[in-house]
């Protein structure tokens, strides 16, 4: 059965309980990474994920809380003795961000001592578009509305047919509800409790777009430093009558 483990919960400016927010979807014999913080593979080996099973990331934009733990989990795998193609998959401007950082690290010298080959996939800026079909999951993008370009993304596991979506960092947006209509879980981002924020959600918007894309569970994450977990789940509750989650690292949903 698929999961989605939350290897961290928290927003840009994160606490001691959080970590910025990233994600894994975990098959029987693949995994997923969503975005990456912190130490990915640190966190992928208390999460229970084998190195082994990882062949494809998605990078849902480059503000640094999403991408920063890149250049380490790929010193990390080869360090691990990866050998095989990672695929990495972003838009155009989170690639060309991806490709910068590399650069600053000089990861062409890598590559005269047998660093494994990497693949960049952009993924398209048009409605809801598919990234990447894989044995167990199907999985496809669209555009939020961000201080970015910033892509939210929909998992159906080819195994259930069930789906969840992750809403990356967004204010309120149709594009976000589409994506997510009548998924099983929506993981959406509550980056204050209840006060607007140019670029993101509150706790109650959040449900707003949970209750109006027919989701069966909302899941808050992305949360900010110190967060009253009840005081969010109320908020949420008040406009999404669903359950709804206050996230927590670690925490899996399976579907
Ligand atoms: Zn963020
Ligand atoms: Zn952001």
């Amino acid at each position: 059965m698929a999961q989605l483990i939350l290897l961290g919960t928290g927003a840009a400016l994160s606490d001691v309980t959080r970590e910025h927010t990233y994600l894994v979807a975990q098959g029987e014999r693949e995994s997923i990474l969503v975005d990456c913080g912190g130490s990915p593979v640190q966190r992928l080996a208390h999460a229970g994920v084998p190195l082994g099973t990882l062949d494809h990331v998605i990078l849902t934009h480059h503000h640094p809380d999403h991408i920063y733990g890149l250049p380490i989990l790929l010193l990390d795998l080869w360090l691990a003795g990866r050998k095989k193609t990672l695929h990495i998959y972003g838009l155009a401007e989170t690639i060309r961000a991806v490709r910068a950082i590399m650069r600053a690290f000089e990861w062409a010298r890598w590559l005269e001592h047998g660093f494994f080959p990497v693949e960049f996939h952009t993924v398209a800026k048009k409605g809801i578009n598919l990234v990447i079909v894989t044995n167990e999951f199907s999985i496809s993008a669209t555009m939020t509305k961000h201080l970015l370009p910033t892509i939210a993304l929909r998992f159906v596991s080819r195994v259930s047919g069930k789906s969840v979506v992750y809403s990356s960092d967004t204010e309120v947006c149709e594009s976000v509800v589409e994506i997510a209509r009548d998924a099983t879980m929506l993981f959406h981002e509550a980056t204050t409790l209840d006060s607007a924020v140019t670029g993101h959600s509150s706790a109650r918007q959040a449900g707003d777009q949970a209750r109006r894309a027919g989701v069966k569970k909302l899941v808050l994450l992305h949360l900010p430093p110190n967060s009253d977990a009840k005081k969010f789940h109320a908020v949420a509750s008040k406009a999404f009558e669903s359950a709804v989650v206050v996230a927590k690292d670690f925490a899996r949903f399976k579907f």
